[in-house]
């Protein structure tokens, strides 16, 4: 027997005249996401997609466990595709939905037919193929109100299609239909959730790491190799630039207040990204900061660092605890990467008392001791790039 999967779009049937536009985009994911894995077919009809296996090698399971990382779906269906005839039908029910009937005492069988030449009608199919299976698993009874399962039988163009599971998505839009934009990534937890997050929103990730060695080691820059990997599985592909940034941190140390250390620190990060992001054409920065976390992330604090930038800064944890944020890490499969212990250069050279009501004119003072765009420059054109893959 035939089996195939069923993804029907939850948000993209809102879209309107995009929704062509949007599934395209998914479906180009898809097929990329799952080419390894034996050779396939993917047709569309009705907001629906259908993957179809030609291989009998093709791989189900990890079918299922891929598209699952999947944004712009909402849920998936495995089904048995069969012959568009009743007996054929009934018999593949009854072979097919074994084991995921056996632990339940109650269902229902729900008929869609939009191929309307098909002899019997919706509520016939019903009742047919709901007889067949008291037939045969006389531990089941039908509850049409409340039911354990529900069984779907569509009877559609090519083929009917047999099912009675449902499998959560990741939910959000298509990577890609949202432009591109540029997240500042530490290695620390807050950070690759926020990518994450914009990434759900079809939004393709370029990020930025600064690293300084000797302060920072190879080892912290490993670590955000793995992270972005981890978030690579759900986004797709991720450009990475990694920024050498101890000259800048070893000026401001020598040059400015020790309590601005951190926000003079943070605004070179900002506008470093900025030039990056604006030559990868990415129309946003992402970081991964939350009101009131740590010194620099007060609200006085953020609006000292946003003077800086000239593009949209997206702060999706900004209004989220911690332990919230933890608990999305742990879902994504991030938090054990970034619990690893090395240091991140934010907490090299970090002041004792730092401001936590800053003054845009102090911070601009305390930057005139240096030579900005010099150090802009130097940084930028030493960034190394790379591409962090999205593998299985
Ligand atoms: P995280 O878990 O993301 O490290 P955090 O609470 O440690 O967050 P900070 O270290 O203050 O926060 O950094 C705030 C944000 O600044 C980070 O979320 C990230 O977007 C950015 N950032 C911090 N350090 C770096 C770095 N070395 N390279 C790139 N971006 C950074
Ligand atoms: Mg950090």
């Amino acid at each position: 027997m035939q089996e195939i999967i069923l993804i029907k779009n939850g948000e993209l049937a809102l879209k309107g005249l995009n929704r062509s536009t949007f599934e395209s985009v998914l479906v180009k994911n898809i097929k990329r996401r799952m080419r390894d894995l034996g050779g396939f077919v993917i047709s569309r009809s009705q907001s629906t997609i259908i993957i179809e296996p030609t291989e009998e090698s093709f791989d189900m399971d990890e079918a299922v466990e891929r598209l699952s990382k999947v944004f712009g779906i909402a849920a998936f269906q495995r089904a048995a595709a069969v012959e568009k005839d009743m007996t054929v039908i009934l018999a593949a029910a009854q072979e097919y939905l074994e084991e995921q009937l056996a632990d339940i005492s109650t269902f229902k069988v729900e008929a869609k037919r939009s191929d309307k030449a098909f002899p019997l009608k919706s509520p016939e199919i019903s009742r047919e193929v709901g007889g067949a299976l008291l037939a045969k698993f006389p531990h089941l009874t039908v509850d049409v109100h409340n039911p354990d399962r529900i069984v779907t039988v569509e009877v559609r163009e090519k083929a009917a299609y047999i099912r009675c599971n449902q499998i959560k998505g990741a939910g959000g839009m298509p990577v890609g239909t949202g432009g591109k934009a540029a997240l500042l990534i530490s290695g620390g937890i807050d950070s690759p959730v926020a990518g994450w997050m914009l990434s759900k929103r079809g939004i393709i990730l370029d990020a930025v790491h600064f690293a300084s060695p000797p302060f920072t080691s190879p080892q912290a820059e490993m670590k955000v190799h793995d992270l972005l990997a981890q978030v690579a599985k759900y986004s797709g592909d991720i450009g990475l630039y990694t920024v050498p940034f101890t000259e800048i941190q070893e000026q401001i140390r020598d040059n400015c207040p020790e309590e601005l250390f951190t926000l003079v620190m943070r605004r070179f990060m900002m506008r470093i990204s900025e030039r990056i992001a604006r030559r990868e054409d990415c129309a946003a920065l992402i970081t991964g900061e939350s009101v009131g976390q740590v010194a620099s992330q007060t609200m006085l604090a953020l609006g000292c660092t946003d003077a800086v930038v000239g593009m949209p800064v997206f702060r999706p944890l900004i209004g989220m605890d911690k332990d919230e944020i933890i608990v999305r890490s742990r879902q994504i499969d991030t938090f054990d990467i970034s619990i690893r212990p090395y240091e991140d250069c934010c907490t090299v050279f970090t002041p004792k008392h730092p401001r936590t009501r800053p003054k845009l004119e102090f911070l601009e003072q305390a930057e005139q001791a240096l030579d900005v765009e010099n150090l802009i420059q130097r940084a930028v054109d030493g960034a190394r790039f790379e591409i962090i893959r999205c593998t299985f």
